[in-house]
């Protein structure tokens, strides 16, 4: 199924997990050790319009147009610059979860490298391998293991004998959804590490958040940025706990802001062109909705004290269809987590109120 009004408003959901590793040098030095259940989504508002970041890098040049080329299933589809051969195959999985499908990324010439080579389609892998014309395949990188990314990475491995990159699943639990069991590293990968591939070089960044797992992979001669999740074309993804994590997604989003950026390719999607927008364009959006959800539940607990999640999430997602609430009740679970965390409300056996704290500002700004 595919939604009709993707551009406006799309829901990919995306399994999550909490897995093992990642440390953030010199940024907290949070190790997500935990193995936590989840699962993650994603509801997409509309992309928010009308604010423009100063981009600190040189803008693109016309033959860079092809970073904004229309997707085609199964095609071998040049983007960025050309300093190291990028190239994008969609998948096709559209559905109103993927939206117009799994972006996979083949780089280099002669060794190659495969970033997320999608769900277990073999269609999709025949395809891959049909591109790579022989030439060996030796990197294959998963930013996370929800299912519509990291299933076909065995597939491959097992006719390639390529090095799995990326951080491990959760353990299966109770309601964790679609995550990739079957992908396992070739080794424990930290937070920041460097992979040489020869003709280019690929950083591995921890970014929590969509996934506990997650991570953004920098092609550093090209600036280009593969997002998986974490940031998406025309929409923005769901957080959903527990393996989501409200604000460890914020954190991961300003830690890109400190990357030297031209391009952002995501996981779903056509290629983001300018970086900064983007990021900061998401952060904003979160920020709106959590000072919404302050707003509603303030005024829904004025009204009857503790207030239900399923009684609020109409309140705070008044603009999103009704058929997609289930989800998006799933990442105002997300902002409430975050904002217990810093102690703006408070969870009682399953309701949510105001923190005293909170409140009396709020009632002190009523009265000012
Ligand atoms: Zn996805």
């Amino acid at each position: 199924m595919r939604a009709c009004n993707f551009k406006r408003r799309t829901l990919y959901p995306e399994m999550t997990l909490k897995s093992s590793v990642a440390l953030r040098p010199g940024g907290g030095g949070r190790a997500s050790a935990g193995r936590v259940a989840g699962g993650s989504d994603a509801v997409f508002a509309g992309r928010q319009t009308g604010y423009h970041a100063r981009s600190r890098y040189r803008p693109l040049a016309a033959n860079e147009a092809r970073l904004m080329s229309d997707l085609k299933v199964g095609e071998a589809q040049p983007i960025g610059s050309g300093r190291v051969q990028v190239r994008r195959v969609l998948a096709r999985n559209a559905s109103l979860m993927t939206g117009p499908g799994t972006n996979s990324y083949l780089l280099g010439t002669e060794r190659v490298a495969i970033i997320d080579p999608g769900p277990a389609d073999t269609l999709h892998i025949e395809t891959l391998l049909a591109i790579l014309d022989g030439r060996p395949l030796e990197w294959i990188f998963v930013t996370h293991t929800h299912g519509d990314h990291a299933p076909g990475s065995a597939m491959l491995q097992a006719r390639t004998g390529a090095q799995m990159i990326g951080l491990a699943p959760p353990l299966p639990m109770s309601g964790m959804g679609d995550h990739d069991q079957t992908f396992v590293p070739t080794r424990l990968y930290l937070d920041g590490e460097r992979i040489d591939c020869g003709e280019f070089r690929v950083r591995l960044i921890h970014t929590p958040g969509h996934a506990s797992n997650h991570l953004c992979l920098l092609l550093e001669e090209e600036g280009m940025l593969f997002t998986g999740d974490h940031v998406l074309e025309g929409t923005t993804p769901v957080i959903l706990p527990p393996d989501g994590n409200m604000t460890h997604y914020l954190e991961s989003l300003r830690r890109l802001q400190s990357l030297p950026l031209r391009a952002l390719a995501p996981g779903h999607g056509k290629v983001m062109t300018d970086p900064p927008t983007a990021i900061e364009t998401l952060i904003r959006h979160r920020l709106r909705r959590e000072k919404k959800v302050v707003t509603v539940l303030s005024s829904m607990s004025r009204l009857g004290g503790e207030v239900a999640l399923e009684t609020l999430t109409p309140g705070v997602y008044d603009d999103v269809p009704a058929h997609l609430l289930p989800w998006a009740q799933r990442t105002l679970l997300a902002h409430l987590l975050k904002l217990e965390e810093d102690g703006s409300v408070v969870n009682s056996e399953g309701r949510w109120h105001m923190s005293p704290a909170a409140a009396l500002q709020d009632a002190t700004k009523d009265d000012s």
